[in-house]
């Protein structure tokens, strides 16, 4: 029996999406977002609630990049730990910017209570892979920097099928505030905000050149040409020769996910008892939950060493399920999909002013949260309001020698991280 399997998200399948955008490109605007996923429409949402004349484009259909991509879940996502931001930039610093990873969660979670986008704040189950990870967990627990505490549980591996049905993991922990959304939901909400707040959005309409001029910007698109006062770069993992100073500080990385076919409820409930997200200690992460109606496994990772297409992923991505899972062995998946993350080089996200360029990226994989959070304060750093001000302004936004945006350290990194995993280092 063949089994068809679609490169549409799951989260894309009913979602209501905008037709294609066929009004006419403004010739003149105060501010241009380019890139209209959660970073660029919740900064457009600000300036033009502003009062500012304000145009996003996206050079393709409504949600192309990441922001209908996503696994949906919600956790407190700076990625150094506390003591490694200290030993950088000092205590201060190292405490703003932590604090910054939590009030994104925490603005997501009010924002949610306004907007349609299925927020479940049902916590994540963080698996360890070794018992010295599992040992390593519950010491971070037990002693979380003051102020910057969440909500965790340690869980034994001897009591760890209250959480799954699975002895893959050593234990581990439950990060009880962890949540998760729809991200397509998610981005349509954004979008409809975007533009009550009267910005004009408009798809299929790439930005192929940007150039300085007397009084801000000219873009170039195929549908002409617009100028504008401000311009903001929210083009994440997407970022392509268009600012090769960016491209030279982002490192796009594919993220895979599958859907497996429905499994029936109670089969999903018996491996993911409490319905919460789970991802592990690897290094090469893997990210999973329960769909929103309960009936499918959504998993993600890194499935390949080098870029591939989704279905080549695909079989990859269930072996991977199956390790965890071995009676889920003969699932088979119902979707298959990718997009680009985007990293940085100091695992740090990073906004801010470059040749009186704004932009607002590098969310490491985690921006549900951060995106919106960061695009919000970027549109009130391009307002000039002294709310926009982030602990992370300011900081140095590192890039490599050799390096213009193809990542040819990728493929040996991740065969050494899988070397590490495995050897459970
Ligand atoms: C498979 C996968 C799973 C993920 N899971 C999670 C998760 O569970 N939790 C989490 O926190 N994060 C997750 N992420 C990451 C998260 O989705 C992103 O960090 C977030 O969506 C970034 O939003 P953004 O608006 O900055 O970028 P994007 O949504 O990627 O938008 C950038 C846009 O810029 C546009 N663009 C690029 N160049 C141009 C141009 N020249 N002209 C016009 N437009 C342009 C692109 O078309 C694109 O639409 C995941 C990502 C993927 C791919």
């Amino acid at each position: 029996m063949t089994n068809k399997v679609s490169i549409t998200p799951l989260w894309m399948q009913n979602a209501d999406m905008p037709p294609p955008s066929s009004q006419p490109l403004p010739s003149r605007v105060d501010v241009l977002v380019i890139g209209a996923g959660y970073t660029g429409l919740s900064a457009a949402r600000e300036t033009a609630q502003a009062g500012r004349s304000t145009l996003v484009l996206d050079a393709g259909e409504m949600g192309a990049g990441c922001s209908s991509r996503n696994g949906g879940q919600v956790a407190y996502s700076i990625k150094p730990s506390f003591h490694t931001l200290k030993a950088k930039f000092g205590a201060d610093s190292a405490f703003g910017i932590c604090r910054e990873g939590l009030d994104a969660v925490a603005y997501l979670r009010s924002l949610a209570t306004e907007i349609d986008c299925d927020w479940r704040e049902d916590g994540c189950f963080f698996g360890a892979h070794t018992a010295r990870h599992y040992r390593q967990m519950a010491r971070d627990a037990e002693n979380q920097p003051r102020g910057l505490e969440q909500r965790i549980s340690v869980v034994s591996k001897a009591d760890q099928h209250s959480e799954i049905a699975s002895d893959f993991y050593h234990g581990g922990c439950v990060y009880h505030d962890d949540a998760s959304v729809d991200p397509t939901r998610l981005l349509l909400a954004l979008l409809g905000r975007a533009r009550d707040g009267g910005a004009r959005v408009m798809d299929r309409c790439p930005v192929g050149a940007i150039n300085p001029t007397r009084d801000g910007f000219e873009a170039l698109t195929p549908r002409g040409v617009v100028h504008a006062r401000q311009v903001l770069l929210a083009t994440n993992g997407y970022s392509g020769p268009l600012s090769p100073w960016h491209r030279r500080r982002v490192i796009p990385i594919g993220s895979y996910q599958i859907a497996t076919e429905p499994l029936g409820a109670d089969r999903v409930r018996a491996l993911i008892p409490r319905g919460r997200n789970i991802v592990d200690s690897r290094r090469v992460v893997v990210y999973f939950r329960p769909s929103a109606d309960g009936e499918r496994i959504i998993f993600g990772g890194r499935a390949a060493l080098a870029e591939k297409d989704p279905l080549a992923c695909e079989p990859r991505l269930r072996r991977m399920l199956a390790r965890i899972f071995p009676e889920l062995k003969s699932v088979r998946a119902s979707h298959a999909w990718v997009g680009w993350v985007a990293y940085t080089f100091d695992t740090l996200p990073h906004l801010g002013q470059h040749d009186g360029m704004y932009y607002c990226m590098g969310y490491c994989g985690q921006g549900v949260p951060l995106a919106p959070y960061f695009g919000r304060r970027i549109g009130q750093q391009m307002l000039g309001l002294k709310e926009g001000r982030t602990a992370l302004d300011g900081l140095p936004f590192p890039s490599r020698p050799y390096y213009h945006g193809k990542p040819w350290f990728l493929a040996p990194s991740v065969f050494a991280y899988r070397l590490l995993d495995a050897v459970g280092f």
